[in-house]
């Protein structure tokens, strides 16, 4: 209790400074992004982000294409079928936005079919980022092997979500069940993501208890990954970095073919990442997030590594109610300083967000022009 508390004062001290500098010195901190504060934050942070000092590969060439290898979006097939009011296609192909992962289309449809077409003879990638882990391990399983599913921190095994990946009987299942995954779900550029389910918690039993929730997740994703291998013998699989997963692993090593994506959902979505005293809803500041992307990287390959951005998510901004809609909070400044902090990583492969972008969209607020500024901004990066 007591490391949570001085943990809290430091939080609250954090924000008490930065009020204090914003009433004191408004101009300094909206035109440098809070580096007033950064000395009084170090003090206040148990780490410090630390990028590698170079992380430019030698055959980059700003003449020869874009830093930004994957400029992408994810969103409902509801926000992109409707072509006449709002067409995802043509925006690609004029502003250079090269992936789109889509969810609940049905994939057997003549319209799907001719959709997924155009985009392939326009280079757009199609692809399918969902949480997967509750269709992997089936949740009827539980009336007859209640020891595949987790076990809560009352030693209670419970089929609320993910599941007991000290468990082989378990990981066998879902080692099969990935085939299923890999046909239906085939993307075209070998990516694929099963990702845990939404918030759930991890499994507390004896074998698991020393594993975090990156461990636990890598110890699925491992397995998952051989599946979809049977399948396409070049598949590769994220690693969602997210929620309670946002810490490296500690114990479990990823097997080739997985690549981190970090999705910073909870992050401050009005201060960019450089800004690290500020802190958004799951209470970790953004030097916190930096920390452990850089720790993520050390064990995850950095020439694959994929951020998922919230930048143009609207079903966050309208708190995923869909009757109604708030206009995304777009900051041009914002999108340009995180960018440039992701390429200081070394990150080359972004997606955001533009759930509930679609025709009611603009119907209430007009053309989006967010997406292009954002597809522009990645597409004309150059990496200094
Ligand atoms: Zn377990």
């Amino acid at each position: 209790m007591q490391k949570v508390d001085i943990y809290r004062m430091k939080k609250i001290l954090s924000f008490a400074l930065a009020a204090l500098m914003v009433t004191a010195f408004p101009s300094c901190t909206e035109d440098r992004g809070g580096d007033a504060t950064d000395g009084w934050e170090k003090m206040f942070q148990r780490d410090d982000p630390d990028p590698e000092e170079d992380t430019t590969p030698d055959d980059y060439d700003p003449e020869k294409g874009p830093w930004f290898l994957t400029r992408g979006i994810v969103c409902c097939w509801t926000d992109v079928s409707k072509r006449s009011k709002l067409d995802y296609i043509d925006i690609a192909k004029r502003t250079g936005l090269n992936c789109f992962s889509i969810y609940n289309a049905d994939l057997s449809s003549a319209v799907w079919q001719s959709y997924t077409g155009e985009c392939s003879r326009n280079g757009i990638d199609i692809e399918f980022e969902e949480h997967m882990l509750s269709f992997l391990l089936p949740r009827e399983l539980y009336q007859t092997h209640p020891e595949y599913f987790r076990m809560n921190d009352r030693g209670v095994r419970v089929d609320d979500a993910n599941g007991c990946p000290s468990n082989e009987e378990a990981l066998a299942i879902i080692r099969e069940r990935a085939k299923i995954i890999g046909e239906k779900y085939k993307s075209t550029n070998n990516k694929y993501y099963c990702w845990l389910d939404d918030t759930g918690d991890i499994c507390h039993c004896p074998d698991c208890k020393g594993l975090n929730p990156a461990d636990q997740s890598l110890l699925f994703e491992n397995v998952i990954i051989e599946g979809l291998k049977e399948v396409n013998p070049d598949a590769t699989l994220a690693h969602l970095a997210y929620y309670n997963t946002v810490e490296a692993p500690k114990t479990v090593k990823p097997v080739d073919g997985i690549f981190l994506e970090f999705a910073p959902i909870d992050r401050d979505h009005y201060h960019p990442l450089s800004t690290t005293w500020a802190s958004g809803k799951d209470g970790r500041t953004h030097g916190q997030y930096l920390k452990a992307l850089s720790d993520n990287l050390k064990i995850f390959p950095k020439e694959t590594a994929q951020v998922l951005e919230y930048w143009l998510d609207c079903s966050l901004f309208s708190n995923w109610d869909e009757s109604n809609l708030k206009e995304v909070a777009w900051n041009q400044d914002l999108f340009e300083d995180d960018i440039k902090t992701y390429a200081s990583y070394g990150i080359r492969h972004v997606m955001t967000y533009t759930s509930y972008i679609s025709a009611n969209y603009v119907a209430k607020f007009g053309y989006p022009s967010c997406i292009d500024r954002y597809a522009e901004g990645l597409r004309d990066f150059v990496k200094k």
